[in-house]
This record gives C-alpha cells, sequence and structure tokens, in this order.
C-alpha cells in the first residue's frame, strides 16, 4: 500500500516501534504483570504532563478525558467559565450544560488567543465560578493559548483550573504544577504519536478535594473508580482497557523520554517556524494571528477561488498527502497542516513542495520552488535549527 502521509492535527504517524508493542499478546488486565506497565505508563505520562501528581489512562478518546475532567466536579447549577474561540472550547461548553453547569461564556474569535486579562475581569465580576475551562492549543484554529499567564491569574481565585492539551502535550510545554493547572487532560492520537484511542488525565489535590464532594454523573469516567482502582497493590483499571493500546501509550511514552521533553518541544517549534515560513513564502495567508500561532498545527486560508475538493483531493490523490480541512464556518475557506508526533524536516519539505505544485496545477502564480527554500532555510545552522533529530 502507498501509505498516505499524514499531516493531519492528529491521528499522526505512528513509529514502527509502537505498532510492533501494539503485536504483543494480551494479558490478563488483573495482574502484576500489567499492573507494572500501567503503573510505568502512568509514571511516563505525568512525566509529559511535568506533574508530580498521579495521571490516568482511560480508554477512550480525548473527549472521555474532558468529560471526565468536569463531569466530576461539575453538580447541578454550578458556574463554568468556558473560554470559547474555536470548536474544542465550545466542546468544553457543551460538556458543561451536559453536566447540568451553567456556562459563563468568553467568546474569543477564532484565530485570536484569549486575553488573560478579560479572564480576570470575568472572575472578578461574577460570583462563585467554580472551574475555568482552557484549550491550550484550539486545533481548529491553530491558535496556542497563553496557559502559563492565566494560571497566574487564576491563583488569585478559588476556581479549578482545567486545561485541554489534547493537541499540545509532548509538542509543546506543558508544565502542570508551575503552571497552576488543576486537572488537566490530553490523548493518545496527537503530539504523543500513539494511535487513537486512549485518553489521560492529571489532577491535583485541589482538585480531588473537589472531586470527592461531588456526586458524579458519570459511571464509566468517575475518577474516583481510576483512583481507587489504580491505588491497589496491583494496579488495575477500574474497567477492561483496552490492552494493546495500554502497550503503545507505554512505548510511545518510552520514545518520548528518549527523545527529551525539550528537544521534543524545540522539533515542533521549529517545524512550525518552517511549515509558516514555507507557506507565506508561497503567498498564502495563515488564519490564525501570528503572535498567537500554534506549534503543532498550522491553519491557512485558503486561495480564493481554489476548493477544498480540488486542493486536499490532489495533496490525497496525486501527491499522498492528507491535510486538514477547516471545521463549522471556516469549512472550505481554511486548511490546516498538521506537524505534530514524529514530524522531522521530511515531511515538511515534502508537504509544501506538494503544496506549491497543487496551487500551481490549478493556475495559481507559484513559483516552483520558493516554500521549499524557505523550509530549507528554516532548518539551516544557525536559524535555531536542531542539532540531532
Ligand atoms: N481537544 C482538542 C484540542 C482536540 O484537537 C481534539 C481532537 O481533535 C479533542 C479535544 C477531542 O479529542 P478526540 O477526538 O480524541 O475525542
Amino acid at each position: 500500500m502507498n501509505e498516505t502521509l499524514l499531516m493531519i492535527p492528529g491521528p499522526t504517524r505512528v513509529s514502527s516501534r509502537v505498532l510492533k508493542a501494539m503485536s504483543e499478546s494480551i494479558v490478563n488486565h488483573r495482574s502484576a504483570v500489567f499492573g507494572e506497565i500501567l503503573t510505568e505508563t502512568n509514571e511516563m505520562m505525568s512525566e509529559v504532563f511535568q506533574t508530580q501528581n498521579q495521571s490516568y489512562l482511560i480508554t477512550g478518546s480525548g473527549t472521555a478525558a474532558m468529560e471526565a475532567a468536569l463531569g466530576n466536579v461539575i453538580s447541578e447549577g454550578d458556574k463554568v467559565l468556558n473560554i470559547v474561540g474555536g470548536k474544542f472550547g465550545e466542546r468544553f461548553m457543551q460538556i458543561t450544560e451536559t453536566h447540568g453547569g451553567v456556562p459563563v461564556e468568553l467568546e474569543v474569535e477564532w484565530g485570536n488567543a484569549a486575553n488573560p486579562e478579560d479572564i480576570r475581569y470575568i472572575l472578578e465580576e461574577e460570583e462563585e465560578i467554580k472551574a475555568v475551562t482552557m484549550v491550550h492549543n484550539e486545533t481548529s484554529t491553530g491558535v496556542e493559548n497563553p496557559i502559563e499567564e492565566v494560571g497566574k491569574i487564576l491563583k488569585d481565585f478559588d476556581a479549578l483550573y482545567v486545561v485541554d492539551t489534547v493537541s499540545s502535550l509532548g509538542g509543546a510545554d506543558v508544565q502542570v504544577d508551575n503552571f497552576g493547572i488543576d486537572i488537566c487532560v490530553t490523548g493518545s492520537q496527537k503530539c504523543l504519536a500513539a494511535p487513537p484511542g486512549m485518553a489521560a488525565i492529571t489532577l491535583n489535590d485541589d482538585a480531588w478535594k473537589v472531586v470527592d464532594k461531588t456526586e458524579s454523573k458519570t459511571y464509566y469516567l468517575n475518577l474516583k473508580k481510576y483512583r481507587k482502582s489504580g491505588s491497589k497493590a496491583v494496579p488495575e483499571t477500574p474497567y477492561t482497557p483496552s490492552v494493546s493500546l495500554m502497550y503503545a501509550m507505554n512505548e510511545a511514552l518510552k520514545i518520548i523520554m528518549e527523545e527529551g521533553l525539550e528537544a521534543r518541544i524545540k522539533r515542533h517549534e521549529q517545524a512550525a517556524k518552517a511549515t509558516v515560513n514555507g507557506v507565506k513564502a508561497i503567498g498564502l495567508e495563515l488564519f490564525a494571528s501570528e503572535d498567537a500561532s500554534s506549534s503543532t498545527v498550522t491553519a491557512v486560508n485558503m486561495p480564493e477561488g481554489m476548493t477544498d475538493k480540488n486542493f486536499r483531493g490532489t495533496m490525497r490523490n496525486k501527491y499522498r498527502i492528507e491535510l486538514a480541512g477547516g471545521q463549522d464556518h471556516l469549512k472550505g475557506n481554511v486548511f490546516r497542516i498538521g506537524h505534530m508526533g514524529n514530524i522531522t524536516h521530511r515531511e515538511i519539505i515534502s508537504t509544501i513542495a506538494a503544496i506549491e505544485m497543487s496551487l500551481k496545477e490549478f493556475g495559481y502564480e507559484v513559483e516552483l520552488g520558493t516554500g521549499v527554500a524557505a523550509v530549507q532555510e528554516s532548518y539551516m545552522p544557525g536559524n535555531n535549527s536542531l542539532e540531532f533529530f
């Protein structure tokens, strides 16, 4: 099979080491051997979250962890400040409503980052906000939100700080403890470069105090059960986990440890910079404001007159490179390049080259090689390039 290069913001390409790990025999999920794998995987997860907290793996996609986060701290009528600047900010708001919470929405124009001072203002004006939700990397718009600055503001308030790092953890700097994040969630299939289907969550003591006082309406996602099973002499998950995906997560996290978190984050930053430089050199416009642009996904305005079908269809069918489209009102108006997980200069160069060819084929004035040259330049020594990959 001619494998398509996934340049989408998840799922991302999974290395052969991880695929091989998944093919190991299934063991009893209530056994010492699995307990060891679970403990090791959770511990590595906490390292990537940069926290001293316990982490918990949940068989389910990233949304399961988002729902676990809110479904265990919201009671009927609780006010939650939802910062909404895209599809996943909206999702947190919908989950708030699903669990009987009352959303207080801070609407942020799609393409911009949230302004921390707006958050302070609302917290000062509105009484009894129980939690604040923020999406670190708004995958739908290619915007990275200022989670560190918001964390500093939240230190002055009682509200829990709940952060979605589904498309940033393992690719951008997420310091759960230092940034004052009370609950942080992520998913397997993006920067962690594992297959889809696993989610992870970590909670600090402040968050657990609220969880312990809250009557959770979730059954599968009841975090007290994850804590209880996880603290047994032989740690377990409350329900049968995907054993194969646990092997995959374990291996993917080992790869992250081997690369080193710092080097991995730098590699992502460099891929983002190279992508932005390449796209701009072709003459395309970024959708997100540049000071807020993400280090894991770049959203680009579709050039006028070009249809999504022609552009992404050509990229997929002719050049075997999968790009993501726009979501909701951005459908057809934006395309997104994911540069997360195992991505290096090789994939960025190929992608920008294929974008040039696809645009030229449809009559756009593109001088072949201009975008590629900009990418190459971004990776040259002296341009903040990595010493190794
Ligand atoms: N949050 C963000 C920022 C995402 O990008 C995604 C998926 O794209 C999700 C949450 C939801 O994750 P999943 O599709 O794994 O449920």
